[in-house]
């Protein structure tokens, strides 16, 4: 198809003009609509067993290029914008990216839609149409604050689809609306489908911050993700908001089996149900309910569920395993209360072990234990975290059912996070390699016969200098801050967590600076970068980004420290961010409590873009040691054998650690007067007497180390072709880690599609 004249037609029918007279935002619309044309004109990979993949996040990032990437237009379109004085970047900028998403577990889903179209595989997303995201993060007076981020205008990736089902509610009957996004493949030419469920009438935003009417359930109901839940409201909210996505989707599941003209009886020959994480669990129960709704019984009803639903553990800490009391279900969906209590009596009838009951003796509902019971596949998401379930966390469950439990360790779409994202990276490994890696990633170790190419060596060099002047022109248009693009970049963005211990580098910054203030400096320049969102009710995250902005300003003020050390948090961290960071990393900080990170995937793109790891043997950082070698990553810290026995024993004591004279300084730093001449007293105060005295996630157990191997990795900076070979062998070795090779291990051991 020509694009040029479709183009075109496009502009004059909506503006008047010819294409090369349009500016970006009339371009940026002319090419959604091309592009959405040119999506939906795709079918979807027809027969056999489709997918579900069921998640309350989607964490998708932009779509213009991604999509024009899948198509194969992205060149083509590029090269005619750049013709007319434009580029696609530029036009992308126009692009709100949605805002469906948190963190990881969402990001890993969008991911996942992306491999699966580009496997060919049938397999679409089921969601909520959140109108006003998570929040948008402002930082200001050093401090978090949280505004909707309304992301959806009249022209947008959501096609209605003319498509609605009844949710019945304790309080009545809710329509559901649904609206799709289509997920081209790329290499393929089939497109999925994103399915987004959505109330009839939604609320407007709210005029201040992000509190709204938490009981006004049929407006406001996909107003937010992840609305607070500090108190009863909040918390029946986010079941309303579970019960709506998967009654509507167990609807939308049926409704296309009868299209297919399948008996229900057979629904597991032909649907498969991933759950990803608790949050779309009472799929479980509703659509057993819906099946003795159309004649089967209980036992065929169960076998059909038992043996469709597959479950994906994201997480080890107590707090992010949901139970619900029963009281709250029989408020939302009270049709489901008889089904779990049948459910639960099955269970124990066949395992007494309480440890291993659905419903508790406080009549709470165990959601993770209900999907072990009634799924026919549980699995982690990284070597280590699957050992940690089937050990210690789940080693009830994987006892009985060994046979359940799978690893299946997590991967990043290469094509986002390389190809778009670092394009002059991308075209030295087609030089290198070939462009084969980009449909068959495990092509890219053949980069390590250039470990010794002193001039690709250089060129990688080079190629980060360039992604780092840019990540300072953006931080700079942005923010209106300027940076050295020749010291080292340092880079921490993901949540906010106490477990990823963002705190625990605050400290190395504070060490530096007491350093550099006693005349000791670095042998180089560092610039260290945060990024990070704090759930709006966690009070202690919020004190660590107070802490992060105070020694912004603290340093930003010091003209002694700011030559050799800066420290700078992006604003409202999102994949657009991530986009612009990762390539621009130098040192990439992955240092959460060993055991507590089930994999992470921030660390796998940093990796595929050249930055080495500082990391805790945690999460697949494990992994990427093994497939790099010791070489080629700084790793410290606690095993995670020996964290959880600190945890089973009580054994931790963090003034133990306080006491040392490196590291009482450094907390202390949290109380003197240069920083509460900055920042609020109650909450430094505060943060130091938890580190001092608390210390859940035991940043004070490694910080010694942590510095130690973090200052080896500073001075290790300087020798740039030493360094350039690392980066080179980390991304020769990124390659395990594309979500196409997890999908396929999806597929061949758990869903098998089509
Ligand atoms: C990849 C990604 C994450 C996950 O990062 P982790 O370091 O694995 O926690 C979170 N947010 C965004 C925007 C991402 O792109």
């Amino acid at each position: 198809m020509d694009i040029q004249s479709r183009l075109s037609e496009i502009t004059r029918a909506r503006y008047g003009l010819e294409a090369h007279g349009c500016d970006n935002t009339q371009l940026y619309h002319a090419l959604l609509q091309l592009t959405q044309e040119l999506c939906t004109g795709r079918p979807s990979p027809q027969g056999g067993r489709k997918l579900y993949y069921f998640s309350a996040e989607f964490l998708l990032g932009k779509l213009l290029s991604n999509n024009l990437l899948a198509l194969g237009l992205y060149d083509q379109v590029d090269e005619l914008l750049r013709q007319w004085g434009s580029c696609l970047a530029a036009v992308e900028e126009v692009e709100p990216e949605p805002s469906l998403g948190n963190g990881g577990l969402g990001r890993l889903a969008a991911c996942f839609l992306d491999s699966i179209a580009a496997l060919g595989l049938p397999g679409d997303g089921v969601g909520l149409n959140y109108h006003y995201g998570l929040f948008r993060q402002v930082l200001s007076h050093n401090r978090q604050q949280e505004l909707p981020n309304p992301w959806i205008e009249a022209d947008s990736w959501l096609i209605p689809t003319g498509v609605s089902f009844t949710v019945p509610f304790g309080s009545g009957p809710l329509k559901a609306v649904l609206w799709d996004i289509a997920i081209p493949g790329a290499h393929t030419g089939i497109a999925n489908r994103l399915h987004l469920f959505d109330v009839e009438h939604p609320a407007p935003a709210p005029e201040q911050g992000i509190d709204f009417d938490k009981t006004d359930i049929a407006h406001c109901l996909t107003s937010f993700l992840y609305p607070d839940d500090s108190d009863e409201n909040g918390r029946l909210l986010r079941v309303y908001q579970q019960y709506f996505m998967v009654s509507a989707g167990a609807q939308l599941i049926l409704k296309e089996l009868d299209e297919r003209g399948i008996d229900p009886r057979q629904l597991c020959q032909y649907v498969a149900i991933q759950i990803n994480d608790t949050h779309p669990s009472m799929v479980i129960p509703e659509l057993t309910r819906l099946l003795l709704e159309r004649g089967l019984s209980m036992n065929e009803a169960l076998h059909q569920v038992a043996h469709a639903c597959a479950y994906t553990n994201h997480t080890i800490l107590a707090e992010a395993l949901e139970k619900w009391p029963m009281s709250y279900i029989r408020t939302v969906a009270p049709q489901l209360e008889p089904i779990l209590r049948e459910l639960d009596r099955r269970a124990k009838s066949v395992f007494p072990d309480p440890r291993l009951a659905i419903i508790d003796d406080h009549d709470t509902v165990h959601m993770a234990h209900m999907d072990i019971h009634y799924s026919y596949s549980v699995n982690g998401v990284a070597a280590l975290h699957t050992q940690i379930l089937c050990k210690s966390e789940l080693k009830p469950f994987a006892d009985v059912y060994p046979h359940k439990f799978n690893n299946k360790t997590n991967g990043i779409t290469l094509r986002r996070w390389l190809e778009a994202c670092n394009p002059k990276l991308a075209q030295l490994l087609d030089q290198c390699v070939g462009p084969e890696w980009r449909r068959d990633t495990s092509r890219l170790e053949k980069l390590l016969d250039f470990a010794g190419d002193g001039q690709v060596l250089r060129r990688l060099l080079e190629i980060k200098r360039e992604n780092k002047q840019a990540l300072c022109r953006a931080l700079r248009e942005r923010q209106g801050i300027t940076l050295d693009p020749e010291s080292l970049f340092d880079i921490q963005v993901k949540r906010l967590h106490e477990y990823k211990r963002q705190q625990m580098n605050a400290l190395y910054v504070i060490r530096k600076y007491l350093e550099i203030k006693a005349g000791h400096l670095p042998p180089r320049p560092i610039t260290v970068i945060f990024g990070a969102k704090a759930a709006p009710a966690y009070v202690m995250a919020k004190r660590i980004i107070h802490l992060i902005l105070c020694l912004e300003q603290l340093i930003e003020a010091d003209p002694q420290v700011r030559p050799w050390l800066r420290v700078v948090m992006v604003e409202n961290y999102n994949v657009t961010w991530a986009e612009q960071l990762i390539p621009a990393c130098d040192l990439s900080e992955q240092i959460s409590l060993a055991s507590k990170e089930a994999s992470g995937t921030g660390n796998m793109k940093f990796m595929a873009n050249g930055a080495v790891t500082l990391g805790t043997m945690d999460g697949a950082n494990v992994e990427i040691a093994q497939l790099v070698g010791g070489d080629n990553i700084y790793t410290f810290g606690a095993s995670s054998d020996h964290v959880i026995g600190l945890y089973a024993h009580n054994g931790y004591h963090p003034w133990q650690y306080y006491e040392r004279s490196a590291v009482k300084p450094l907390v202390d730093f949290l109380i003197s007067p240069q920083l509460l001449s900055i920042g609020s007293e109650a909450d430094l105060r505060a943060l130091w007497e938890d580190m001092k005295g608390k210390d859940y996630f035991m940043a004070l157990l490694d910080v010694e180390d942590y510095i130690a191997v973090r200052d080896r990795a500073v001075l290790d900076y300087g020798n740039r072709s030493v360094w350039a070979r690392k980066a080179l062998v980390n991304i020769s070795k990124s390659g395990y880690f594309s979500s196409d090779r997890t999908i396929a291990q999806y597929n061949q051991d758990i869903w098998h599609l089509g």
